[in-house]
């Protein structure tokens, strides 16, 4: 009898890939382990073993594996039922799926390309492949899989790779290479010179005449009687003074700062007991449970601030307790460092924190911990592709910020929803899902009205504080009455020295980087273009160059206009940067700091712009809307929006909701601790329904309104959209195959179709894009709408002329 595997090779292929195997490797092989396979020309590719069988392939002879990896299955059952279902619904490979759920390590293939560890090793310890490697990668800096089969003179060396992967002496090469190193927390001291009993005396003498930096001293040491440690927040905090007089303390030589790391894998279970739920919460928490008997999703909605996080936390030390694994989806990890801490310091020992971004090392780290479920992976913290680990007992998936957009993959395939399919994973584990947010996405709370999800509202700040007071700044009127220094408002800037003066920070949101958006010569009117894509390019002014934030392209800022030569170029509109050197004009003596994808690329870009801001050295901070991420720093009392009017012009079906929630999650910045915060909105059109909504909160009234016009104009959760992108460098040719696809559908969906239509950005990276819509009414079944979809793309891809666009197709592209 013959033996064949069935496996999933990690390319976009619509089939499993059939090869053959022994009756040895048939006894052996399990579903979910990986084995080396050649594919294509002379390709090598990790392979994951489907399903073993005796049946021949039709139309080809099937080849035989190169060998096998694991000696347990990598991926689960439930896995791979999670991964079918991606496929399915998204419309795209298990090939895609595969790819996107793995480590890259555990992917070896022939372009693979391996580099040394720094250090020295025990060469005795290698075997002689693997020290043929070391000693080749002694005179290159890189091999690639490839010329390792070349140096080794054979196929099968993927599992000397992965031999010496495990000893650490190689790794595979990433563009993206993060280690997560939580931030460095600042604490102060005395000096050795003035730490001494005897020496107070004279030392509050010598400070009699600096009244506040006396009282410093001695708050210290009340502090110092009670704290190991005495934070810099903290004493700030109890002085109620400004960081400068900290700081005249350092530079006199009697206070000095030192820093203590909070590891992440050494926990100290320190006095960080969970807190006492206030009664509203309590009573949040209970309805939770209640609703967890009948339902299997549950939404909870809190305003910001109300605690939503500290709920959370006493769901997790129930489920801990029961032995079962919990996911918790974060939007995005990177802006999340203080959320990690908290955690951290509750569950330390539980957790381990999953992203894409950190080394491949820590990440297989995990992936392990997660299939062997240990202890320290049973609490997981991650962005969306941690859903993709190998789970064995989930009990419960909290998606914090549920309605958060970067909880969908746009590109590659898969292209998913986080929310969704953890949704649809809980239940393959037969498991709960916790969404919450202040502002829920209008089909989550769709469906929490529909009774389809679970439903408890929290409608309390912690302690009672109110919500931001909102006012709206008509800068139209402004401008007729030349109240304007630069983007800045008369009110604004009497808000902002107020604030200051009152040793408060102070918040300003740009949804923009850069100087200016546009340049534009004010003799012909032509802007500079990216000469890739299809978008005026961005000023920036600290280094004095045009950018593209599609592609990445840089010129420098020409000192003519490109069309008529004149030299009058403009700037037009203004971008987070131009903010910084507004305010560093009006406020002179204040501390500016800027967060934005430019400030924060750096490897802990955002940690350290974050400590600053929580050390507040910083006194004013612009930023984009990374800002509106679940950041808490107690001592910022005013937020400002700079201008609310261009995320409302958004040509988006959203954009009206995602303006709602961006302003309102932005807004929830201000006042968090003890006093009212306030928020301050510029806006050429004070009267714009939204801009009233969001300062009178009126969620409902919001939904009420956007609910209405997406069923009358056809949207989600009405409808479902598949959005279908063709991409081609030729002009003529996308622009013929869009026709050609737009009639074939209209001939299936009819009016369901909208386009095909150039989108307002046509041209990304030379490639001319075409997109077409279709609208499936919830009567229409999926699946032959899906099946029909496809029978088209086939036909479309067995046209000569257009087999080389690229077409894409999204699910829910929203
Ligand atoms: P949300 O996630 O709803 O925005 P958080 O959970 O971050 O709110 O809570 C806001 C702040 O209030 C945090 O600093 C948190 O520590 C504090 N807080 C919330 N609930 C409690 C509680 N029951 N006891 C003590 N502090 C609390
Ligand atoms: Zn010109
Ligand atoms: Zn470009």
């Amino acid at each position: 009898m013959s033996y064949f595997i069935d496996v999933i090779l990690p390319i976009p292929l619509q089939k499993l890939f059939t090869y053959k195997i022994t009756e040895a490797e048939a006894g052996f092989l399990q579903k979910g382990m990986r084995v080396a396979v050649e594919f294509g020309k002379s390709k090598i590719y990790t392979a994951l073993a489907y399903s073993i069988h005796n049946s021949q392939p039709i139309g080809y002879e099937a080849k035989e594996i190169h060998q096998i990896l694991d000696e347990l299955p990598v991926v689960n059952e439930t896995q791979l039922k999670h991964w079918d279902w991606i496929a399915n619904y998204y419309m795209c490979s298990l090939g895609d799926v595969y790819r996107a759920a793995m480590p890259s390590a555990f992917l070896l293939e022939s372009e693979t390309v391996v580099q040394l560890v720094q250090g020295s090793y025990d060469e005795n310890g290698l075997s002689n492949d693997e020290f043929l490697i070391y000693e080749a990668l002694q005179y290159q800096s890189q091999l690639t899989i490839n010329q390792i089969v070349e140096i080794l003179g054979k196929k099968t060396v993927f599992p000397i790779i992965k031999e010496l992967i495990e000893k650490n002496v190689i790794v595979v090469k990433e563009q993206i290479y993060e280690q997560y190193k939580p931030k460095l927390v600042k604490y102060i001291r005395i000096t050795n010179e003035w730490n001494s009993d005897n020496k107070l005396t004279l030392l509050l003498e010598n400070l009699s005449r600096a009244t506040k930096q006396r009282e410093a001293v001695l708050v210290y040491f009340q502090l110092k009687a009670t704290h190991k440690n005495v934070k810099n927040e903290l004493l700030l905090n109890e002085i109620k003074g400004s960081a400068a007089v900290i700081k005249s303390l350092i530079d006199k030589g009697i206070f000095e700062t030192y820093f203590i790391q909070t590891d992440r894998i050494n926990f100290n279970g320190d006095s960080n007991d969970i807190k006492e739920l206030t009664e509203p919460q309590k009573i949040a928490f209970t309805k939770i449970k209640e609703l967890f008997k009948t339902k299997q999703t549950v939404l909870l909605k809190g305003i910001t601030s109300s605690g939503k996080t500290e709920i959370y936390v006493k769901l997790i030390k129930e489920l801990l307790k029961n032995k079962k694994q919990i996911l918790y989806l974060l939007p995005e990890i990177a802006l999340t460092a203080q959320l990690i801490e908290r955690l951290q310091l509750y569950f330390g020992e539980y957790l381990s924190v999953f992203h894409s971004k950190y080394s491949m090392n820590e990440r297989v780290e995990v992936w392990n911990n997660v299939l062997e479920s240990k202890q320290k992976a049973q609490l997981i913290l991650g962005a969306r592709s941690s859903m993709f680990l190998p789970f064995s007992n989930l009990g419960l998936i909290i998606v914090d910020e549920e309605h958060e957009p970067s909880f969908k993959q746009f590109d590659p395939a898969p292209r998913y929803h986080a929310r969704d399919a953890a949704i649809v994973l809980s239940k393959l584990h037969n498991a709960k899902v916790l969404l919450g947010s202040a502002t829920p996405s209008t089909e989550t709370y769709y469906n929490a009205k529909q009774d389809k999800y679970g439903f408890v509202e929290l409608n309390q700040r912690y302690g009672n504080v109110l919500l931001p007071e909102i006012e709206l700044v008509d800068i139209k009127e402004k401008h007729r009455k030349k109240r304007m220094s630069g983007h800045f408002s008369d009110r604004l800037i009497q808000l902002i020295t107020e604030a200051i003066k009152n040793k408060e920070q102070v918040i300003l949101f740009q949804n923009r980087r850069g100087y200016a958006p546009v340049v534009e010569c004010e003799t012909c009117g032509v802007s500079p273009q990216c000469p890739h894509c299809d978008v005026s390019l961005t000023f920036h002014s600290y280094k004095k160059e045009l950018r593209c934030h599609y592609c990445g392209h840089r010129q420098a800022m020409p000192h003519n206009c490109g069309a008529c030569g004149s030299e009058k170029l403009n700037t037009k509109g203004f971008g987070t940067e131009q903010i910084e050197i507004e305010l560093q004009e009006l406020f002179p003596d204040v501390n500016v700091g800027r967060m934005d994808l430019d400030t924060t690329r750096g490897k802990y870009g955002y940690q350290k712009i974050i400590g600053q801001f929580e050390a507040q050295e910083i006194d004013i901070l612009v930023g984009t809307q990374m800002l509106s991420k679940g950041l808490d720093f107690a001592n910022v009392s005013l937020v400002g929006i700079m201008n609310a009017d261009n995320m409302l012009n958004f040509p988006d079906f959203r954009a009206h909701e995602r303006s709602y929630q961006l302003m309102v999650q932005v807004a929830g910045r201000a006042g968090r601790d003890k006093k009212r915060g306030k928020v301050a909105i510029q806006t050429f059109n004070p009267y714009h329904q939204i801009l009233q909504q969001v300062s009178t909160n009126a969620y409902e009234e919001m939904y009420k309104e956007q609910i209405d016009e997406r069923w009358q104009y056809h949207y989600p959760p009405f409808y479902r959209l598949i959005k279908i992108t063709l991409r081609h460098k030729d002009f003529n040719r996308v622009d013929d195959g869009a026709q050609w696809m737009g009639k074939a559908l209209i001939n299936i969906f009819k009016d369901n179709v909208l386009g095909p239509s150039t989108p307002a950005i046509s041209k990304i990276r030379n490639y001319y894009i075409r997109t077409i819509i279709i609208k499936i009414p919830q009567n229409q079944q999926l699946g032959a709408t899906k099946n029909a979809i496809l029978r088209v793309k086939n036909a479309f891809q067995a046209i000569k002329e257009f087999r080389s666009i690229r077409i894409n197709i999204d699910v829910d592209n929203y």
